[in-house]
């Protein structure tokens, strides 16, 4: 269905504290929809000139005054106005901003849920300023982004998403492809006198331009993962190289400190780490504890597992060990096996080893790869590791054109079916198929490019992105 941006549409009124939960100086419950003005005064009684309403007051004006429950004084609060279409939802809204506190903060909703208004379901606002077309379905979620991103890259990206600048991009490939499309409908109309509107080369120039775009953001997805979920890295090794002493070094103070969030399947957050702009994202540490226990053999093969997940491996290796050299055998190995992977070897308990050094840039020369010297336990060379594990990240992504990334499965999903559609389009023009065959595939890919801003809204899509959101936002 092809969502049109009617006029505001105004809602039942709803309601919902918009501030996290606990204590806090101030906070903010909110209300949108149609009569918030009648409920507010119903429960409202302004400090000067009480004898006006607010269903009077002007757009963007504040109120102080008291929150009553009949007789009942509930507390000192400021009221702010906002009229539709001025307001974040389109609709009319009320803000709130009273003391902070759980119990205050429940009153208040209590009031204006008793006061004709429903609680709000989990990203009630965001959707209705999405579906009044106050923002497009990118936007929203970069709303949601926002408010969860765990580093300052992944907060840049989404206020960037937010400003549209994604958005833009897709509505200018839109554009071009609705023009594509347009024409070959009407030869369609036309069929029955052989015209062609576009030659044919003309036209499959356009496409290629077109997919070369698309690819362009399906390709951009890499980065956009990597700020928005985190480097996903792995540390492996024989059991006793010192993996849980290191993790636990890398985690240390400056373990990111990120709640849980409901409807998510993050709950790895807890063993991040950010480091200059990037999050670390320490893979699969639950099986790294279990792997001490196992025999040596299984433990390096349980390793291998995890490569394929990992955007970057630590091999850490026991540099005061007598039979490092094991080791030296097993990176070589692992190297030729997967060329690709972004692997450092870290050589671990310096500490033990006067000639540490020397065995170190043997390790090196055998196996060609970079090789750092730490100690986990005394906590020596982490920065320099910390720093080379950043050098190789900003190695992985091979755009740094930060400005328009896509950064959430989705969207990657949806431009990966378009640049499908696309191919096949470009295959049916060489082959100089029917045009009713080339209109139905860049039709499809429109309707994928649509389905990322909301231009082609599925319902489901709706429930599953704003279900995310918490309540009040
Ligand atoms: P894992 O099996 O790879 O997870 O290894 P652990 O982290 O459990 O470490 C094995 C042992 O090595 C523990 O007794 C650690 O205290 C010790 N260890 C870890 N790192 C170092 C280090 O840099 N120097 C020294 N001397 N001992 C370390």
């Amino acid at each position: 269905m092809d969502k049109e941006l009617s006029s505001p549409v105004q809602g039942e009124p709803i309601a919902a504290i918009a501030t996290p939960v606990g204590v806090g100086a101030l906070a903010v419950v909110r209300m949108s929809g149609e009569g918030v003005f009648t409920v507010a005064d119903k429960i409202f009684t302004k400090a000067r000139s009480p004898e006006t309403s607010l269903a009077d007051s002007s757009g963007y004006t504040a109120h102080f005054g008291t929150l009553h429950d009949g007789e009942r004084m509930i507390d000192e609060v400021i009221v702010l106005v906002f009229r539709s279409p001025d307001s974040f939802t389109v609709e009319d809204m009320v803000e709130i901003t009273c003391h902070g506190g759980p119990v205050v903060t429940q009153q208040v909703l209590k009031l204006l849920l008793d006061n004709g208004c429903r609680l709000a379901e989990p990203g009630e606002f965001t959707r209705r300023a999405f579906l009044n077309g106050r923002i497009d379905l990118l936007q929203a979620e970069a709303i949601g982004e926002m408010i969860h991103a765990r580093s300052e890259s992944a907060y840049r990206t989404a206020v960037n998403q937010m400003k549209g600048g994604l958005s833009e991009k897709l509505g200018g490939l839109r554009e071009q492809l609705l023009q594509s499309c347009a024409l070959l409908e009407l030869e369609l109309d036309f069929s029955e006198e052989d015209v062609e509107f576009q030659s044919r080369e003309e036209l499959a120039e356009q496409v290629r331009v077109l997919q070369q775009e698309v690819e362009k953001l399906v390709e951009s997805y890499q980065h956009g993962r990597l700020l928005s979920e985190g480097v996903a890295t792995a540390i492996i090794g024989k059991p006793n190289a010192g993996k849980s002493t290191l993790l636990n070094a890398l985690l240390g103070e400056e373990r990111a400190i990120v709640s849980h969030m409901p409807g998510t399947t993050r709950d790895y957050i807890e063993e991040c780490f950010i480091y200059d702009k990037t999050m670390f994202r320490l893979t699969d540490t639950a099986g790294l504890r279990e792997a001490q226990e196992e025999i040596e053999h299984e433990g390096i093969r349980r390793s291998y597992e995890k490569i394929a997940e990992a955007d970057l491996i630590l091999y850490l290796m026991d540099i005061g060990s007598s039979d490092y050299e094991e080791d030296t055998e097993a990176i070589a190995e692992l190297r030729q096996k997967h060329p690709d992977i972004q692997l450092l070897v870290v050589a671990n308990k310096t500490d033990t080893a006067e000639d540490s050094a020397e065995r170190s840039e043997k390790v090196a020369e055998k196996t060609g790869c970079k090789v750092l010297g730490i100690s986990a336990l005394k906590e020596e060379g982490l920065d320099q590791l910390k720093a080379e594990m950043n050098t190789m990240v900003e190695g992985l992504d091979k755009l740094h054109d930060a400005s328009v990334l896509v950064t959430s499965m989705r969207h990657y999903e949806a431009l990966r079916n378009a640049a499908d559609a696309l191919q096949n389009a470009r295959e049916l023009i060489d082959a100089q198929s029917d045009t009713e065959l080339i209109a139905f595939e860049l039709r499809s890919a429109l309707d994928y490019v649509g389905e990322i801003t909301g231009k082609v809204v599925n319902e489901e899509v709706l429930n599953v992105i704003f279900g995310q959101f918490c309540i009040g936002k």
